[in-house]
């Protein structure tokens, strides 16, 4: 194994700069490792070695002539396979979207690439981002690198298995629920929901659109903090993204928390959480304290409803989303024996999986008019009170902090016969898209010899606070150098 693969992105980019390294022998570090262990984890639905080498060949050229290093030269990247990439497949893990291949590419793709980042592949991950352990995935399982009976969490499973096990120092997800921060709490690194709006979502097949965010996995916090400064920003193409400048975190990133107001939630903290969970979050806010951080108490008196109301939201939006995949626009034409009804009843009969169909019904029970009021409205107004939570808790504190998850990971099949414990491993990561917030999960000790994660939450917009205390608690401690057994 080369030691290329336990390199940071900032690092990468750093050699490939001096042209101690060349972009090529990276990308082909990359993509042996995948080559290695990809039996073992399922981490990609698909590779482009010939695309990612000829892209790495283009930018050595490009050093060679003089060219200055743009600033991710040579970065490999694995994208979640629900982000489109012209000309490549994208199957969102569902048969529906067999044989699609995107004409364009997704915005948050093209800024990486532009910054001189190679793509070396599409992950796994839960049909159209549905699940919290990638098992929803009709093509694979992605096997979690700490323990090949455990999930990797979900829906970003292969993109956090990736990371750990060294195949990409970064790769993107997307988190709608907790699918960024979940699965990257079971795998032992580092991921970022960023603010609602900050990242384009041009070219990201919606799943719930008032909630929707991509965002980067990786194992430090400043290599999350570089790709974010790159990643985010307005796009004309996404009318929800925002109009604000994207500052260069990476300037602000050592800062530290000296006098940082970090609020724990203990009330929404008591039930349910596993006993080693807890411990290593007790740990976790020690550290942050002996880095000069001041703990609080908040209370986030809503929160305890955020899956209920989440699941009908989400599954609402779902439902009308997921409408256009209908045998004609989209989607393997099956039967109909002459019927438009029944073609498109036997289309998605086929295309879709049991989670997906389950959502379905439930987003169009939610919406019907005699029940719009009693469950979507209602939803909508527990949605505000939960925001409202959070904007209370942050005239207090700065970060608000929990376990990301209330258990470390789970074995294959432990959930998948009971939806509602499924539903729970997002507990606490929900609240934030609800609320609209940033959060960020990093490692922050062991349970049964499993990785926990850390969730630090902040105020809209206020990326640079998560990176800050991040950095600082990553300089005080050495989770974040942990790989998994098998993988060092
Ligand atoms: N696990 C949650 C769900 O199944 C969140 C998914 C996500 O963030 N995409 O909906």
């Amino acid at each position: 194994m080369s030691s290329l693969n336990h390199l940071t992105a900032v690092e990468i980019r750093r050699r490939v700069a001096a042209r101690e390294v060349s972009a090529e022998e990276v990308t082909r570090a990359h993509l042996d490792r995948i080559t290695q262990h990809e039996p073992e984890i399922g981490a990609f639905l698909c590779t482009l070695p010939a695309r990612a080498l000829a892209q790495a060949r283009d930018l050595d050229a490009a050093l060679a002539r003089g060219d200055a290093a743009p600033r991710l030269a040579g970065v490999p990247v694995a994208v979640k396979d629900v982000l489109d990439l012209e000309g490549v497949a994208t199957t969102c893990g569902s048969r529906i979207l067999a044989g699609y291949r995107p004409p364009f590419t997704a915005t948050a793709v093209r800024r990486l690439e532009a910054a001189g980042a190679i793509i070396l592949g599409k992950t796994n991950l839960d049909e159209f981002a549905m699940g919290s352990s990638t098992e929803n995935s009709a093509y694979q399982l992605t096997r979690n690198p700490w323990d090949p009976m455990r999930v990797p969490g979900g829906s970003s499973g292969g993109s956090a298995a990736a990371v750990a096990a060294g195949m990409a120092p970064i790769s993107l997800g997307t988190d709608t629920g907790g699918s960024i921060r979940q699965p990257a709490a079971f795998c032992g690194v580092a991921g970022l929901k960023p603010t609602y709006g900050r990242v384009s979502r041009y070219g990201l097949v919606a799943f719930a659109s008032s909630l929707d965010q991509i965002g980067p996995l990786a194992r430090t916090v400043e290599d999350v903090a570089l790709v974010s400064s790159i990643l985010c920003g307005w796009d004309p193409r996404d009318a929800t993204s925002a109009k604000l400048a994207v500052p260069d975190w990476m300037i602000s990133l050592g800062d530290g928390v000296e006098g940082l107001r970090v609020g724990v939630p203990w009330g929404f903290l008591e039930r349910g959480v596993d006993a080693g969970v807890l411990t290593a979050f007790r740990e976790a806010l020690s550290a942050l304290e002996g880095a000069g951080a001041r703990l609080i108490e908040v209370a986030l008196p809503h929160a305890s409803h955020a899956i209920a109301t989440y699941y009908i939201l989400a599954t609402a939006e779902a439902s009308s989303n997921l409408a256009r995949y209908d045998g004609v626009r989209y989607g393997p034409r099956r039967g109909g024996g002459g019927s438009l009804d029944r073609m498109y009843g036997d289309t998605r009969d086929h295309g879709f999986g049991a989670e997906v169909k389950r959502r379905i019904l439930l987003g169009t029970f939610v919406l019907s008019a005699g029940y719009y009021d009693a469950y979507y409205l209602r939803a909508q107004k527990v949605r505000s009170l939960i925001r409202a939570d959070f904007d209370r808790a942050f005239e207090t504190c700065d970060l608000v902090a929990t376990p990301t998850t209330p258990t470390p990971a789970f074995r294959f099949g432990e959930k998948t016969s009971d939806p509602l414990q499924m539903y729970l491993a997002d507990i606490f990561t929900v609240p934030a898209n609800l609320a609209a917030i940033p959060g960020i999960s990093l490692p922050c000790g062991r349970a049964e010899g499993l990785p926990v994660g850390l969730q630090l939450l902040g105020r809209a917009f206020a990326e640079a606070t998560l990176f800050r205390a991040g950095h600082a608690f990553q300089q005080a401690t050495s989770h974040h150098q942990a790989t998994p057994p098998g993988f060092a």
